[in-house]
């Protein structure tokens, strides 16, 4: 068969939607699995992929089963009727060559439809390298690396401006423990961390994502960003860590360093618990118990104030009161925390009506005040000096707003993608899948200005 003596259907042709060659029949077999075949029409195919002239002298026929998208939601089987020719040019030092068509060149079983669409369902559409493979018939290297070839073409290379940016860690895996048959002591053989880096106020997702949890790979990946985009970036919300603050500061020593409210809060709560813990031993000689007041009272602790009625709020005043003294220095953590969300409570929120400096410097003197007066609880006092040497960070983020909440969302789906694909054994592969995760909703949707 040749496009030569055999009628094209042109709407079978347009249906298959396979550039390059036609349609000239098409058959169910017994087992169901309907037939195409097809002949090439694409005049190109006939030149010589080294010397590039049109050969006219056919050596024989040839068929290939190349693989491409489904028709109407079934596969389909294409039986593509070929020739091999003999290259005419007595120069050239191929002797012969079949017809490919930029579709499916030579040697390719897979159209680049059928491959751009399985690396989109991966990419795009949130499937498994697995699951896709069954949906299209492809097996798991090529649809992994349909996956490479369209994430490369798809994910920018440079990250997209943002003013904002946040930095902060996220665990590979679980963490691996082996006992060393020498000392007989339990070693931690692997422990892998991933430092994501993400557009924390324009919703652009991952920007990229290193291994490590020191100065140096965060540094790294700042460093060799386009200066252009570096000179923009205006702020870095990290958590309260001092390697990522060295890191950029070094590598980004015109931006501010924002520290997340979220963590600071956090971290007035561990506080506070560890001062109930001790006053609580120093009371009973033992952890509390039900019937202790300081039991009662631990779960409210907790919260917020504004999340209290009154009836919960007397209970925590009357309870802690009735532990004597020791009640009334855990009432102090439970204040100092209250005071410190009250300073953190004025940062400006999407409205961009930036606190006033006496409303900040007046919250941060009734927090030290506090703190000055229970100068004997060392819990408090190491909160206080946690928020004097993070003050330039939290002071930005009172007057910003920009928290690293982006980070947060996205180490979330980060891991849903992990567990979707039962882990995964090769890490550039998990880079690359968080990276697709994250940055979806931001490619298909246009992003507000
Ligand atoms: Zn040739």
């Amino acid at each position: 068969m040749n496009s030569n003596d055999t009628e094209i259907n042109e709407s079978a042709t347009h249906l298959l939607g396979l550039q390059g060659v036609g349609v000239i029949g098409v058959e169910e077999r017994e087992d169901g699995v309907r037939v195409v075949h097809v002949v090439t029409t694409d005049p190109g195919a006939r030149a010589c992929p080294v010397c590039g002239v049109f050969a006219s002298a056919r050596k024989q026929r040839a068929l290939t089963r190349p693989r491409h998208l489904p028709c109407g939601g079934r596969p389909v089987e294409i039986q593509w009727h070929k020739s091999r020719w003999r290259c005419g040019e007595s120069a050239c030092p191929r002797g012969t060559f079949t017809e490919q068509i930029p579709q499916v060149p030579a040697r390719m079983r897979v159209s680049s439809d059928l491959r751009r669409e399985a690396g989109a369902a991966v990419c795009d559409g949130g499937r498994t390298v697995v699951q896709a493979g069954r949906d299209l018939g492809l097996s798991w290297p090529i649809v992994q690396q349909a996956l490479l070839v369209y994430a490369a073409e798809v994910l920018d290379e440079t990250p997209a401006p943002t003013e904002a940016i946040g930095i902060d860690e996220t665990r590979r895996g679980k963490p691996v423990w082996k006992q060393n048959p020498a000392t007989g002591k339990w070693e931690l053989v692997a422990d892998a961390w991933h430092i994501g880096f993400v557009d924390a106020v324009g919703g652009r997702g991952l920007f990229g994502q290193v291994e490590g949890r020191n100065a140096a790979s965060v540094a790294d990946w700042l460093t060799f960003q386009p200066e252009q985009w570096k000179a923009q970036v205006k702020y870095v919300a990290i958590d309260l860590c001092a390697t990522f603050r060295a890191a950029v500061r070094r590598a980004l020593p015109e931006a501010v360093v924002v520290v997340d409210a979220f963590h600071v809060v956090q971290l007035a709560q561990r506080h506070l618990a560890d001062l109930r813990r001790r006053l609580t031993w120093k009371q009973h000689g033992r952890r509390a118990r039900k019937g202790d007041p300081v039991y009662t009272v631990r779960k409210l602790l907790r919260r917020n104030k504004e999340d209290l009625t009154p009836e919960p709020l007397a209970l925590l005043y009357g309870e802690l009161t009735l532990m004597g003294t020791y009640g009334k220095q855990i009432l102090a953590g439970w204040k100092a925390k209250e005071l410190l969300r009250d300073l953190l409570h004025l940062a400006a929120k999407h409205t961009h009506i930036h606190p006033a400096p006496s409303a900040i410097s007046g919250a941060l003197h009734r927090f030290n005040a506090h703190i000055a007066d229970h100068a004997h609880l060392p819990e408090l006092v190491t909160l206080a000096e946690t928020v004097e040497q993070w003050w330039d960070g939290i002071h930005a983020y009172i007057t910003t707003g920009i928290t690293n909440a982006a980070s947060e969302g996205n180490n979330r789906v980060i891991k849903l993608e992990a567990r979707n694909a039962f882990g995964f054994r090769n890490r550039a592969n998990q880079r690359l899948r968080s990276r697709c995760a994250t940055t979806r909703r931001g490619r298909r949707e246009p992003l507000p200005a």
